[in-house]
Formats: structure tokens, sequence, C-alpha cells
């Protein structure tokens, strides 16, 4: 119900201004240590394609959204965040994330 109501956690990814630095990937194990066969944040690089005769890549997060949930305490931003050297991720409720998004090409992960 309160995703429905926009209170539940969202992850917000630009895919124009990602690069696929796999940052968040390491900040997330590096704030968390967890084992290493566990996989909570992960980057996926897409394949390449032309536009225009130049050659344009996007890339996917795939955020585990129950880790997250429990990560963001709704202050301070998660190390994957703040250290994303594109400032391409945000976190916060699911109503600000999809306002933040309008008008941009995101993908929004929920909780
Ligand atoms: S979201 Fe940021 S830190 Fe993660 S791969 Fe993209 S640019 Fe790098
Ligand atoms: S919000 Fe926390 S658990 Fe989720 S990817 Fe970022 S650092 Fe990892």
């Amino acid at each position: 119900m309160g995703r429905i109501q926009g209170n539940g956690i969202a992850l917000l990814l630009d895919l124009d201004d990602c690069t696929g630095c796999f940052s968040c990937e390491a900040a997330c194990r590096e704030t968390h240590r967890y084992p290493y066969e566990e996989d909570w944040m992960r980057v996926v690089r897409r394949d390449p394609f032309l536009v225009d005769g130049k050659l344009r890549q996007y890339h996917l997060v795939a955020p585990v959204m129950d880790k997250c949930a429990a990560c963001y305490d709704g202050e301070h931003e998660p190390l994957c965040v703040s250290g994303c050297p594109a400032a391409a991720l945000r976190i916060g409720s699911l109503a600000d994330m999809a306002r933040e998004a309008e008008g941009r090409h995101c993908a929004i992960y929920t909780a």
C-alpha cells in the first residue's frame, strides 16, 4: 500500500548520465562487506548501438531493493549515491523519484 501511495523507497538511475563505471557496485560492497558470493548491487552493460553514426551504450544497475530499503535511513545518502561520479543515482520516496524522473531518461527501482 505504501508503494502505491508513493511512500516506498525508490532508487533512480539516470540512463543518460550513468557511465557504467561500477563505483556503485564497489561502494555497496565496501559499505556492507557482504560475502563475495552475494550481489546486492550490480552494474549491467547493455549492447552498444549506433545513433547518427556514433556508438552509444547504456548501462543498468541491478540493486536488491530490500537491502536498499534497509540501508537508506531517509536522510543520509548511501555511498552508492553520494559516490557516483556522474551523479546518476538518487534515492528517496517513490513519489519524489517519480517527480525527479519526469522528462528524463531514467530507470526507477522500488522496494
Ligand atoms: S550509477 Fe554512477 S556509480 Fe553506478 S555505474 Fe553508473 S555512473 Fe558509475
Ligand atoms: S542503497 Fe545501500 S544496499 Fe542499496 S545499492 Fe546502495 S549501498 Fe547498496
